[in-house]
Protein backbone atom coordinates (compact mmCIF):
# COMPACT_ATOMS: atom_id res chain seq x y z
CA UNK A 1 0.00 0.00 0.00
CA UNK A 2 1.38 3.27 -0.90
CA UNK A 3 1.82 5.43 2.50
CA UNK A 4 3.88 8.25 3.88
CA UNK A 5 7.12 6.83 5.05
CA UNK A 6 10.21 8.14 6.84
CA UNK A 7 13.52 5.86 7.39
CA UNK A 8 16.50 6.92 9.09
CA UNK A 9 19.92 5.21 8.33
CA UNK A 10 21.80 5.23 11.29
CA UNK A 11 24.85 3.06 8.96
CA UNK A 12 27.58 2.14 11.05
CA UNK A 13 26.92 5.30 13.69
CA UNK A 14 26.15 5.17 17.82
CA UNK A 15 27.19 2.89 20.68
CA UNK A 16 25.00 0.74 22.71
CA UNK A 17 24.03 3.41 25.38
CA UNK A 18 23.51 6.23 22.50
CA UNK A 19 21.89 4.19 20.29
CA UNK A 20 19.16 3.56 23.42
CA UNK A 21 19.12 6.91 24.61
CA UNK A 22 18.13 8.08 20.66
CA UNK A 23 15.14 5.74 20.83
CA UNK A 24 13.87 6.79 24.16
CA UNK A 25 13.90 10.12 22.68
CA UNK A 26 11.83 9.12 19.47
CA UNK A 27 9.30 7.33 21.97
CA UNK A 28 9.06 10.56 23.72
CA UNK A 29 7.68 12.78 21.11
CA UNK A 30 4.62 12.20 20.18
CA UNK A 31 5.13 10.31 16.82
CA UNK A 32 2.31 10.52 13.63
CA UNK A 33 0.22 7.43 13.15
CA UNK A 34 -0.60 8.54 8.98
CA UNK A 35 3.46 8.59 8.70
CA UNK A 36 5.38 4.90 8.91
CA UNK A 37 8.69 6.44 10.68
CA UNK A 38 11.45 3.44 11.02
CA UNK A 39 14.95 3.59 12.08
CA UNK A 40 17.95 1.26 10.58
CA UNK A 41 20.45 0.87 13.64
CA UNK A 42 23.35 -0.78 13.31
CA UNK A 43 22.70 -4.88 13.36
CA UNK A 44 24.31 -5.93 16.84
CA UNK A 45 21.65 -3.73 18.25
CA UNK A 46 18.86 -4.30 16.36
CA UNK A 47 17.34 -7.41 18.68
CA UNK A 48 17.10 -4.72 21.75
CA UNK A 49 16.23 -1.83 19.88
CA UNK A 50 13.45 -3.96 18.92
CA UNK A 51 11.97 -4.75 22.20
CA UNK A 52 12.66 -1.22 23.14
CA UNK A 53 10.28 -0.12 20.25
CA UNK A 54 7.34 -3.24 20.23
CA UNK A 55 4.27 -1.83 21.09
CA UNK A 56 4.78 1.55 19.39
CA UNK A 57 4.57 3.00 16.16
CA UNK A 58 8.43 2.93 15.67
CA UNK A 59 9.68 0.50 13.18
CA UNK A 60 12.91 -0.66 13.36
CA UNK A 61 14.66 -2.42 10.35
CA UNK A 62 17.82 -3.67 9.18
CA UNK A 63 20.69 -1.93 6.84
CA UNK A 64 21.00 -5.48 5.25
CA UNK A 65 20.48 -9.12 4.95
CA UNK A 66 22.13 -12.39 3.13
CA UNK A 67 20.32 -13.34 0.43
CA UNK A 68 21.05 -17.27 1.80
CA UNK A 69 19.04 -18.79 4.77
CA UNK A 70 21.86 -20.32 6.58
CA UNK A 71 25.34 -21.37 6.19
CA UNK A 72 28.93 -20.43 5.95
CA UNK A 73 28.68 -17.00 5.73
CA UNK A 74 31.08 -15.36 8.56
CA UNK A 75 29.51 -12.11 9.68
CA UNK A 76 26.33 -12.00 7.65
CA UNK A 77 22.25 -12.64 8.58
CA UNK A 78 19.39 -14.32 7.04
CA UNK A 79 15.99 -13.82 6.87
CA UNK A 80 14.68 -15.74 9.42
CA UNK A 81 17.50 -14.76 11.64
CA UNK A 82 15.46 -11.25 11.40
CA UNK A 83 12.34 -12.47 11.53
CA UNK A 84 13.53 -14.65 14.90
CA UNK A 85 13.88 -11.12 16.31
CA UNK A 86 10.69 -9.38 14.90
CA UNK A 87 12.61 -7.28 12.38
CA UNK A 88 10.46 -8.16 9.41
CA UNK A 89 12.26 -4.84 7.11
CA UNK A 90 15.31 -4.23 5.77
CA UNK A 91 17.10 -2.32 3.30
CA UNK A 92 19.13 -3.59 0.35
CA UNK A 93 21.34 -2.60 -1.69
CA UNK A 94 22.24 0.82 0.09
CA UNK A 95 25.15 2.80 -2.85
CA UNK A 96 27.48 2.24 0.37
CA UNK A 97 26.73 -1.67 0.06
CA UNK A 98 27.06 -1.24 -3.52
CA UNK A 99 30.46 0.94 -3.53
CA UNK A 100 32.17 -0.69 -0.37
CA UNK A 101 30.94 -4.36 -0.04
CA UNK A 102 30.65 -5.45 -3.97
CA UNK A 103 27.03 -5.52 -4.01
CA UNK A 104 25.86 -5.69 -7.93
CA UNK A 105 22.54 -5.69 -9.31
CA UNK A 106 22.94 -9.44 -9.74
CA UNK A 107 23.62 -10.07 -6.37
CA UNK A 108 20.95 -8.00 -5.06
CA UNK A 109 18.35 -9.91 -7.00
CA UNK A 110 19.21 -12.63 -5.42
CA UNK A 111 18.81 -10.26 -1.86
CA UNK A 112 15.62 -9.12 -3.39
CA UNK A 113 14.32 -12.78 -4.17
CA UNK A 114 15.37 -14.37 -0.91
CA UNK A 115 13.36 -11.24 1.14
CA UNK A 116 10.40 -12.08 -1.02
CA UNK A 117 10.14 -15.48 -0.22
CA UNK A 118 10.95 -15.35 3.87
CA UNK A 119 8.24 -12.61 3.61
CA UNK A 120 10.47 -9.80 4.21
CA UNK A 121 9.52 -6.28 3.54
CA UNK A 122 12.29 -4.78 1.62
CA UNK A 123 13.29 -0.91 1.44
CA UNK A 124 15.58 -1.36 -2.19
CA UNK A 125 17.59 1.49 -2.64
CA UNK A 126 19.26 2.45 -5.95
CA UNK A 127 19.90 5.62 -7.87
CA UNK A 128 22.61 7.21 -9.99
CA UNK A 129 26.71 8.34 -9.46
CA UNK A 130 27.24 11.45 -10.69
CA UNK A 131 28.78 10.78 -13.55
CA UNK A 132 25.91 9.69 -14.89
CA UNK A 133 23.94 12.40 -14.46
CA UNK A 134 26.35 14.81 -15.79
CA UNK A 135 26.25 12.50 -19.12
CA UNK A 136 22.46 12.56 -19.22
CA UNK A 137 22.82 8.64 -18.44
CA UNK A 138 20.85 9.03 -14.71
CA UNK A 139 17.30 7.50 -16.01
CA UNK A 140 18.97 4.88 -18.10
CA UNK A 141 21.33 3.78 -14.72
CA UNK A 142 17.62 4.09 -12.95
CA UNK A 143 16.03 1.33 -15.46
CA UNK A 144 19.10 -0.56 -15.48
CA UNK A 145 19.24 -1.32 -11.24
CA UNK A 146 15.99 -1.70 -11.15
CA UNK A 147 14.93 -4.59 -14.30
CA UNK A 148 17.85 -6.42 -12.82
CA UNK A 149 17.27 -6.21 -9.34
CA UNK A 150 13.86 -6.38 -9.21
CA UNK A 151 11.34 -6.24 -12.42
CA UNK A 152 13.46 -9.83 -13.53
CA UNK A 153 13.05 -11.20 -10.27
CA UNK A 154 10.60 -14.03 -9.97
CA UNK A 155 7.20 -13.96 -8.20
CA UNK A 156 8.68 -10.70 -5.99
CA UNK A 157 5.88 -9.74 -3.79
CA UNK A 158 5.72 -6.30 -4.84
CA UNK A 159 3.37 -5.35 -1.83
CA UNK A 160 6.47 -6.20 0.60
CA UNK A 161 8.97 -3.39 -1.98
CA UNK A 162 9.20 0.38 -0.56
CA UNK A 163 11.58 1.84 -3.03
CA UNK A 164 14.26 4.44 -2.55
CA UNK A 165 16.08 6.59 -4.49
CA UNK A 166 18.96 7.80 -3.74
CA UNK A 167 21.35 9.73 -6.30
CA UNK A 168 24.90 8.83 -4.87
CA UNK A 169 26.15 12.48 -5.65
CA UNK A 170 24.02 13.38 -2.94
CA UNK A 171 24.34 11.00 -0.10
CA UNK A 172 26.32 12.76 2.83
CA UNK A 173 27.49 15.17 0.83
CA UNK A 174 25.22 18.08 1.65
CA UNK A 175 24.17 18.66 -1.95
CA UNK A 176 20.32 17.76 -2.32
CA UNK A 177 18.44 16.47 -5.62
CA UNK A 178 15.75 19.70 -6.37
CA UNK A 179 12.83 18.80 -5.94
CA UNK A 180 11.79 19.48 -9.64
CA UNK A 181 14.71 16.96 -9.99
CA UNK A 182 13.47 14.32 -7.36
CA UNK A 183 10.27 14.55 -8.80
CA UNK A 184 11.11 14.40 -12.52
CA UNK A 185 13.28 10.74 -11.57
CA UNK A 186 10.41 9.67 -8.90
CA UNK A 187 7.45 10.20 -11.62
CA UNK A 188 9.82 7.96 -13.90
CA UNK A 189 9.73 5.64 -11.72
CA UNK A 190 6.44 5.27 -10.78
CA UNK A 191 5.90 5.25 -15.09
CA UNK A 192 8.47 2.45 -15.30
CA UNK A 193 6.28 0.53 -12.33
CA UNK A 194 3.75 0.86 -14.62
CA UNK A 195 4.88 -0.31 -17.87
CA UNK A 196 7.12 -3.07 -16.29
CA UNK A 197 4.76 -4.32 -13.80
CA UNK A 198 1.22 -2.64 -13.63
CA UNK A 199 -0.97 0.47 -13.01
CA UNK A 200 -1.95 -1.16 -9.70
CA UNK A 201 1.82 -1.62 -8.60
CA UNK A 202 2.48 1.41 -9.87
CA UNK A 203 0.08 2.93 -7.78
CA UNK A 204 0.85 1.46 -4.42
CA UNK A 205 4.45 1.32 -4.29
CA UNK A 206 5.53 4.24 -2.06
CA UNK A 207 8.89 5.83 -3.84
CA UNK A 208 10.92 7.37 -0.54
CA UNK A 209 13.59 10.12 -1.99
CA UNK A 210 17.36 9.90 0.02
CA UNK A 211 20.49 12.25 -0.43
CA UNK A 212 20.74 14.77 2.38
CA UNK A 213 17.15 15.16 3.54
CA UNK A 214 17.40 17.84 6.37
CA UNK A 215 15.10 20.27 7.78
CA UNK A 216 15.33 22.82 6.25
CA UNK A 217 14.66 20.93 2.41
CA UNK A 218 12.54 18.11 3.75
CA UNK A 219 9.00 20.09 3.42
CA UNK A 220 10.10 20.55 -0.61
CA UNK A 221 11.12 17.32 -1.58
CA UNK A 222 8.03 15.63 0.07
CA UNK A 223 5.53 18.19 -1.41
CA UNK A 224 6.48 17.01 -4.81
CA UNK A 225 3.73 14.34 -6.29
CA UNK A 226 5.59 11.25 -6.87
CA UNK A 227 7.58 11.83 -3.62
CA UNK A 228 6.36 9.81 -0.85
CA UNK A 229 8.79 10.31 2.01
CA UNK A 230 12.29 10.07 2.72
CA UNK A 231 15.34 7.91 3.62
CA UNK A 232 17.70 9.88 6.07
CA UNK A 233 20.98 9.22 7.34
CA UNK A 234 23.07 12.13 8.57
CA UNK A 235 19.77 14.07 10.04
CA UNK A 236 18.64 10.65 11.62
CA UNK A 237 20.83 10.88 14.55
CA UNK A 238 19.62 13.51 16.02
CA UNK A 239 15.99 13.09 17.19
CA UNK A 240 15.35 16.98 16.84
CA UNK A 241 16.32 17.00 13.37
CA UNK A 242 14.86 13.41 12.58
CA UNK A 243 11.34 14.47 14.14
CA UNK A 244 11.57 17.85 12.46
CA UNK A 245 11.77 15.63 9.21
CA UNK A 246 9.26 13.55 9.79
CA UNK A 247 6.59 16.14 10.88
CA UNK A 248 7.76 17.87 7.41
CA UNK A 249 5.91 15.46 5.46
C1 LIG B 1 21.53 7.53 3.26
O1 LIG B 1 22.51 7.07 3.81
O2 LIG B 1 20.66 6.76 2.82
C2 LIG B 1 21.42 8.98 3.13
C3 LIG B 1 20.46 9.46 2.40
O3 LIG B 1 22.34 9.73 3.81
P1 LIG B 1 22.33 11.33 4.01
O4 LIG B 1 20.92 11.73 4.39
O5 LIG B 1 23.32 11.60 5.07
O6 LIG B 1 22.71 11.92 2.69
Amino acid sequence: MRQKIVAGNWKMNKDAAASQTLVDALLQRKLPTDVRVMIAPPMIFLDRLAQQAQGTVLGVVSQNMHAAESGAYTGEVSASMLKSIGVNTTLLGHSERRAYFNETNSSLAEKTAAASLAGIEMIFCFGEELADRKSGQHFDVVQAQLEKALFDVDALDWDKVILAYEPVWAIGTGETASPKQAQEMHAFIRSLLAEKGSEQIAAQTSILYGGSVKPNNAEALFSQADVDGGLIGGAALDADDFMEIVNAI
